[in-house]
């Protein structure tokens, strides 16, 4: 029971006087900047692309006056004006777009210039697919599990026909692909709901999934149902996908809110909020955090990366903030400490006489930094079944080659090995960075050939 998860309450965050758009977020990198210095844009406005990401926009979520030079890696507007609520649909494209793809490939690129494809994943890179590629398959989760990144039950409050007819779009986009729906396994008065409302829907392959996470990792999802990776893409979108996804196709209109949630230890009340990019963090914490020394991760306590100082608003993709206080110190005599607050998986805390309490997180670690003592913990949790302390020791030593063979490729970057290691080895980093590396290095390998 971890302190400071975020409840269903979605709040809506007072109109920004100004926006500071990040032009990096996790995937994409807005190196295509479309606007000039002090020029006006209206809501829902393309501000740069994603060259490298089939030109993935970055949309103004207000309209504003462009400042490209106030703050490094940012575009900033000023003089915000309230959402016009245009309709966007680029329409000197579309009779090219219908003569090449037909109505289908109409909706893929309404999703691309509207901001509704930047939900998509690919189940097994976690990469943008290609919009008018085809899918093999497409999972649709409504289950978030990762602490404390926003709830798909808070997403779907309310809006529950929007998601019902966001799911009928998505089909129509497909031929003969199968959707699967990810629900919880459990009886909400919330699952009973969705279930009921898609009984109709033949298309739709229900998945139920114990709430437990990772579970809900699209790559384990996929591997689950059986679906291969080299049997061609596999699709994967959240709820926010798929609200984003009727939105756009049913009133042409683009996505610019989403809903964030901000959790963890260091809040004073964790709830979700609605939220744009752009929107300044430090006036979210100044309105939420408690604590003087905070670290804030973008994302969940598991995968979620810390905030740096440079980064002033929101990015494109951000799902969360996690708020975790800051302890650099390390605690006098920490290391005899009984631990009665504060749970480990290998159970050698007093804490472990205790029932359920709720656990405050913190950075503290209490002596803990240390070579691993090879306890194996990291390969029980490993969902990916893969043993995370031999990879550790190949990329100590810098084999590449045996860490490929002993399948990191295989790693879900889930962080549950990060999590539970009491040397407290950044497990999940090391082996997303051998997987980037030996991809680079194929990549350059297959040039060669070509070459
Ligand atoms: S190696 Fe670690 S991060 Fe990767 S799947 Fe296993 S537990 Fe998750
Ligand atoms: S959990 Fe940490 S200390 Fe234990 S075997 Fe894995 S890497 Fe080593």
């Amino acid at each position: 029971m971890l302190q400071g998860r975020p409840d269903r309450v979605v709040k809506r965050l007072p109109e920004p006087k100004v926006l500071y758009l990040p032009l990096r977020s996790q995937r994409f990198s807005f190196s295509d900047v479309c606007v000039e210095d002090n020029q006006r844009v209206k809501d829902g406005d393309v501000l740069a692309k994603d060259p490298d990401n089939y030109a993935v926009p970055l949309l103004a979520p207000r309209g504003g006056t462009v400042k490209l030079k106030m703050a490094e890696s940012h575009i900033v507007l000023t003089d915000i004006s309230p959402p016009a609520e245009k309709v966007h649909v680029p329409e000197k494209d579309l009779p090219h777009i219908v003569q090449e793809l037909g109505t289908a490939g109409i909706k893929r690129y309404k999703l691309l210039s509207l901001g509704g494809w930047q939900f998509f994943y690919d189940a097994y890179t976690g990469a943008l697919p290609d919009p008018l590629g085809t899918p093999q398959a497409i999972i649709v989760s409504t289950v978030s599990l990762e602490p404390f990144v926003a709830r798909g039950d808070a997403q779907l409050k309310n809006r529950l026909s929007q998601f019902t007819r966001g799911l009928e779009h998505l089909q129509s986009l497909l031929e003969y692909q199968p959707i699967y729906l990810v629900m919880p396994d459990i009886k909400s008065e919330f699952a009973t709901l969705v279930r009921e409302r898609i009984r109709g829907y033949a298309w739709a392959k229900l998945v139920e999934i114990p709430m437990k996470y990772p579970y809900d990792n699209f790559n384990i999802l996929a591997r689950g149902l059986g679906l291969r990776k080299d049997a061609g893409p596999i699709w994967s979108v959240r709820t926010e996908g798929i609200l984003a996804i009727d939105r756009a196709l049913t009133v042409s209109k683009p996505c610019l809110v989403r809903i964030v949630s901000i959790g963890g230890p260091g809040v004073n009340s964790a709830v979700h909020l609605k939220a744009m990019a752009g929107y300044l963090i430090q006036t979210i914490l100044d309105e939420y955090v408690f604590e003087p020394d905070v670290r804030v991760l973008n994302g969940g306590i598991l995968t979620g990366e810390p905030i740096s100082p440079e980064t002033l608003g929101l990015d494109a993709e951000s799902r969360g903030l996690t708020i975790v206080p800051e302890l650099k110190d390390r605690e006098f005599l920490g290391f005899i400490r009984p631990g009665w607050n504060r749970r480990s998986y290998s159970g050698c805390f007093l804490s472990s006489l205790r029932k359920d309490f709720r656990e405050r997180l913190t950075t503290a670690v209490r002596g803990e930094l240390r070579p691993c003592i090879s306890c194996n913990f990291c390969d029980e949790v490993c969902p990916a079944g893969i043993m995370p302390h031999l990879i550790h020791k190949y990329l100590y030593k810098d084999l590449l080659e045996e860490a490929n063979e002993a399948c990191v490729d295989l790693c879900v970057r889930c962080g549950l090995c990060s999590y539970i290691c009491p040397s407290k080895i950044e497990l999940r980093k090391e082996l997303a960075e051998a997987q980037n590396r030996i991809e680079q290095e194929l990549r350059a390998e297959l040039v060669e050939e070509k070459g």
